[in-house]
């Protein structure tokens, strides 16, 4: 199965509120060649999680996976695969937590975001079922930069200080304290 292109910030289809994906589809051919080239996407890409609207499909559909090992992201819990489709998000616990993100669609930079540090996502899963997760700490933040490209939300919007804006680069050389602290989408 193929990869596809990523589309970067300033394409507009990031800007969008993806549409919700009807029932009926889930389960057609097309719909698992999509979720497969997502999949692939991703993992070409070297990204954690993924979001339709990155590949031009404005669709409400995101997959995020940590992986069990890698130098990239250091000592973080693995995850397993999750198919994320329609999610609504509520946010259990306020109190903000902060990470360097990083964005196939920005490549190149990294930026300190703020977000609740725990949030409830009721979504649709690959199979058509109705699912209910809390997910927090680090994780919560990979669920939220992901279904935030499922809106027209892109990370940089999320900057608070954008002397916390920063080339990779740069990054890794002045900032960079831990690579648990950067999440790359
Ligand atoms: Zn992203």
């Amino acid at each position: 199965m193929p990869s596809r292109p990523v589309i970067r910030m300033g394409h507009p289809t990031l800007r969008l509120t993806a549409d919700s994906v009807a029932i009926t589809e889930i389960g057609t051919s097309e719909f698992k060649l999509l979720l497969s080239d997502l999949f692939d996407t991703m993992k070409v890409e070297g990204g954690i999680g993924i979001a339709a609207p990155q590949i031009n499909v404005s669709k409400q559909i995101a997959l995020i996976e940590l992986p069990a090992n890698s130098e990239r992201y250091g000592t973080l819990e693995s995850s397993e695969l999750y198919t994320i489709i329609n999610p609504e998000i509520t946010v259990i616990d306020s109190e903000l937590q902060g990470f360097w993100e990083g964005c196939l669609s920005v490549p190149g930079l990294r930026g300190y975001v703020e977000r609740p540090r725990k949030v409830q996502i009721n979504y649709t899963n690959e199979f058509g079922d109705q699912k209910e997760l809390i997910v927090e700490d680090f994780l919560a933040t990979v669920f939220q930069h992901e279904l935030d490209h499922l809106f027209g939300n892109i990370y940089i919007d999320r900057i608070t200080d954008s002397t916390k804006l920063s080339y990779l680069d740069e990054f890794l050389e002045y900032n960079s304290k831990k690579p648990e602290d950067s999440v790359d989408e």
